[in-house]
């Protein structure tokens, strides 16, 4: 049985307590739902000496409506996913959240979690005895990257589902310390690097997630997976289109998941859809630049040749749904079930 290392738990019940115990303490992170960190600790793959637990601070669990419709860091995955408005209006981030882990982790686990969630690597995520038999590797204990031995950075893989959803919404993040309060556009939290995969500095707190008005905008993700019944994702597509009266594309936004370190907005795919139609050329251009866009490396499931290859098959799937096919079928036969 793999145990946890000895830690101090706090449990502020406001978030300005929290930021001070964060300022205070030299060694100290955050847990909302524990579901990501709490097994990262018992791997000694993380090692705090000090937890601050969110799950008592109501006001990161509000979803409030507004200019921007704002939904706390500390709302679970299962809230987002009874949400009626999310379904509704943010489809794409519903989608994304109801594809992440299992009822009972998504009960647990926070969307700030899963922003901030760990990247992810075969030979990372195994246990402390494992990683040290075949030597340990940089992003935890040693100096090689086993993935890529000349690399000279870690290139784990960003596997959370709702950041690529959230980009392609438009999202912008709070991040709240001790001393200042900043807001940024999500894409612009990551970096691709698998061990500095957030820009988050040290002692913020990430509170609040805030969506742009959705009207006109249809969005959807799709993401691939090795078990239907639950598994991070190996590739994943999110996508928004506004079109206008006439059909034509106003403004689209693609972001990919798990093929980099970090989500990755396909800016080329952007502007090629910017003003067209999506017949059946323009979604095949389009799923082949998103194919081009990815860079998947081998440690995760299934071969990267064969992950870039099908994404734009998923890629494709996703535009068809926003031109409004009906792709229930095709839906349920790769996330087995209907969203
Ligand atoms: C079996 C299994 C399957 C899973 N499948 C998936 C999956 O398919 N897709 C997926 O995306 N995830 C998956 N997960 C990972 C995890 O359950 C989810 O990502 C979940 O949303 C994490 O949220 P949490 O609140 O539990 O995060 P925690 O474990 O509490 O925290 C995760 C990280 O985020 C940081 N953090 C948390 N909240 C904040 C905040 N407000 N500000 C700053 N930093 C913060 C923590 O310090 C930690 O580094 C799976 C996990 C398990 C165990
Ligand atoms: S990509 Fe390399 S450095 Fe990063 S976790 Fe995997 S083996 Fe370690």
């Amino acid at each position: 049985m793999m145990r946890l290392p000895r830690f101090h738990y706090f449990a502020p019940r406001e978030l300005g307590e929290a930021v001070q115990v964060l300022a205070g303490e030299e060694d100290a992170m955050v847990i909302a739902g524990g579901t990501d960190l709490l097994p990262n600790m018992k791997r000694r793959q993380q090692t705090p000496r000090t937890l601050i637990g969110l799950r008592n601070i109501d006001a990161l669990k509000r979803l409030r409506n507004g200019p921007d419709f704002t939904i706390g860091s500390g709302v679970t995955l299962t809230s987002l996913v009874e949400d009626e408005k999310i379904k509704s209006d943010y489809r794409g981030l519903w989608q994304a959240a109801a594809q992440v882990a299992t009822p009972h982790l998504r009960n647990m686990g926070t969307l700030g979690g899963n922003i901030c969630l760990d990247t992810r690597c075969n030979y990372y995520d195994q246990n402390y005895e494992w990683r040290k038999a075949i030597d340990f590797c940089m992003k935890k204990d040693g100096e090689i990257c086993w993935v890529s031995t000349g690399s000279k950075k870690c290139l784990a893989t960003s596997s959370t589902d709702t950041a690529p959803a959230l980009i392609s919404l438009g999202a912008k993040v709070k991040l709240v310390s001790a001393n200042e309060e900043r807001t940024l556009a999500l894409k612009d939290l990551y970096q691709d690097d698998g061990i500095h995969y957030l820009k988050r500095r040290k002692g913020e707190i990430l509170t609040e997630v805030m969506l742009p008005d959705s009207s006109g905008l249809r969005s959807t993700y799709w993401k691939l997976r090795r078990r239907g019944s639950f598994d991070f994702p190996v590739l994943a597509v999110a996508a928004a289109i506004e079109f206008d009266e006439r059909d034509n594309i106003k403004d689209a936004r693609v972001a990919l998941g798990a093929v980099s370190s970090q989500p990755i907005v396909c800016a080329t795919v952007n502007e090629f859809l910017q003003g067209k139609r999506l017949t059946d050329e323009v979604i095949e251009g389009a799923a082949a630049l998103c194919a081009k866009a990815a860079k998947p490396v081998k440690n995760t499931d299934f071969a990267p040749h064969w992950r870039k290859r099908v994404l734009s098959r998923i890629a494709t799937y996703a535009l068809q749904e926003l031109r409004g096919d009906d792709m229930r079928e095709t839906r349920k036969k790769i996330a087995r079930q209907y969203l």
